[in-house]
């Protein structure tokens, strides 16, 4: 189970949370969906020269980037 940085659009508030396939997780402190999503801290940690491109979407492996797949 991945977990994933966001940080709030609408406060600001940035926390950590597992995400489920599925699942659209929300701001603990005003419930906003409205996130941005971060790196996670295993595909950081994970980072080198035989780990997939750091570019690559954490949800779903589009190489776009972080939230590319969302953009369709
Ligand atoms: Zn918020």
């Amino acid at each position: 189970m991945p977990i994933y940085e966001y940080a709030c659009r609408k406060c600001g508030h940035e926390f950590e949370t597992l995400v489920r396939s599925g699942s659209v997780p929300d701001c603990p402190s005003c419930r906003s969906t409205e996130l941005e999503k971060k790196l996670s801290v295993f595909a950081t940690a994970a980072s080198g020269p035989e780990a997939a491109p750091a570019g690559a979407c954490g949800a779903c492996g589009h190489p776009g980037g972080p939230g590319a797949c969302a953009l369709n």
